[in-house]
């Protein structure tokens, strides 16, 4: 199950399957006669000698192996599996020498803006932010940065990089360009296909898909930047967990089915958002008033399960609205089955953000209802 080549498995029974559907379903598996159909969680720090695998901080588990197989046969690279999303960043930050150029978007995930903010403040980089509609500053960027930091789309104002063009332009050879898939996931957006050195995804959202564990993913196709990657893993500790990974593979093998149902549920609901007379304004990239609609429409194969929208009045009238609804969950985060919604701008480092708008993770459950639900919310008085 070890993935050795950029996305092959060493299992034969899946060298014909080409389809997301299908290798979420059936990559990182052990068909040997007698073997679970699911890989164990394996609690293991150290193992009998004489194999490769000697301690897991080092060489790994078969559940971690198991999640790095599924994610790197969908984004078709090498897959190295991290403790949470922010520990894969880390591991990719971590491989930039003193006085690099780090070049992130003006609407970019907080952790991601915290990590790039405090290397900068130390004087280990310099730090640039550009605004990710504007494809042009970032092909120019792209000529002496080290490191192009994509997030398409953008938490949580959606916007949809051009990361097509941007990945042509010309960097140096040492340069990494990362796209953080999060939002996106593997089944919208293939960031190497797309030209990109690194796709990162917060396995905690769409991937484990039940707000139940945190872990990150980053994918490669250079063998060395792997190698890399691992390096850093293993000399920062951020391995991930074993009942984590469990998890992450277990949320994998629905993750297509989940995404369709919450993806249409969400262009229903930013629909019906947009004509309320109590909404100011909804960003969703499936909308054809969104600003980038027309990138999306090229590069994503679908929107998205994320919708944020302005309620018509200050910071109460939203938070009135996070505080009345009954089956959307008022909670953090995003990716999962059930709904959540959340004022960004009351999270401390957010002020920056509209004070009424809402990001609306849109979940599984029966659209009418989640309607019926937010329109209550919405009411007037
Ligand atoms: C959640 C998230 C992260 C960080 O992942 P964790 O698993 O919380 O560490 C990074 N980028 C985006 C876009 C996210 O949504």
């Amino acid at each position: 199950m070890k993935n050795k080549d950029a996305g092959s498995s060493t299992d034969p029974s899946l060298s014909k399957i080409s389809s997301a559907e299908s290798l979420l379903v059936a990559a990182g598996r052990d068909r040997r006669p007698g073997a679970p159909l699911n890989q164990p969680p394996v609690p293991a720090s150290n193992f009998n000698l004489g194999t490769e695998r000697a301690y897991s901080r080092d060489d790994g588990t078969p559940t971690w192996e198991a999640l790095e197989e599924i994610v790197g046969l969908l984004e078709g690279g090498h897959t190295v599996a991290f403790s949470s999303g922010m520990a894969g960043v880390a591991a990719v930050f971590d491989q930039l020498r003193v006085g690099a150029q780090v070049v992130i978007p003006d609407d970019c995930y907080q952790g991601v803006v915290g990590l790039a903010e405090l290397g900068s403040q130390k004087g280990i980089w310099s730090l640039r932010r550009l605004a990710l509609d504007d494809t042009d500053g970032w092909v120019r960027a792209c000529a002496d940065a080290d490191l192009i930091w994509l997030e398409s789309p953008s938490n949580p104002l959606l916007t949809v990089a051009d990361v097509r063009t941007i990945c042509s332009a010309a960097r140096k050879p040492s340069a990494l360009l990362a796209v953080d898939n999060t939002f996106a996931t593997s089944l919208n957006q293939r960031p190497l296909e797309l030209g990109a050195d690194v796709s990162f995804q917060s396995a905690t959202k769409f991937i484990g898909g039940h707000s139940d564990l945190l872990a990150g993913v980053v994918t490669v196709r250079r063998d060395d930047l792997r190698a890399a990657l691992r390096r850093s893993r293993e000399l920062n500790g951020a391995t991930p967990g074993a009942l984590e990974s469990f998890l992450a593979v277990r949320g994998a093998r629905t993750m297509a089915l989940r995404l369709e149902r919450a993806q249409a549920n969400a262009m229903i609901l930013a629909e019906r958002l947009h004509a309320h007379p109590r909404v100011a304004l909804v960003r969703y990239p499936g909308l054809s008033s969104h600003p980038t609609h027309s990138v999306a429409r090229e590069q994503l194969k679908g929107f998205g399960t994320i919708i944020s929208f302005d309620v018509r009045g200050e910071a109460a009238a939203a938070d009135k609205v996070c505080s009345r609804v009954r089956l959307i969950h008022h909670a953090t985060s995003l990716g999962a089955v059930e709904s959540t919604i959340e004022r960004r701008a009351g999270i401390p480092g957010q002020e920056h953000l509209p004070p009424s708008l809402l990001r609306l993770s849109v979940g599984i459950e029966n659209v009418e209802e989640l309607w019926v639900d937010l329109a209550a919310a919405l009411r007037d008085e």
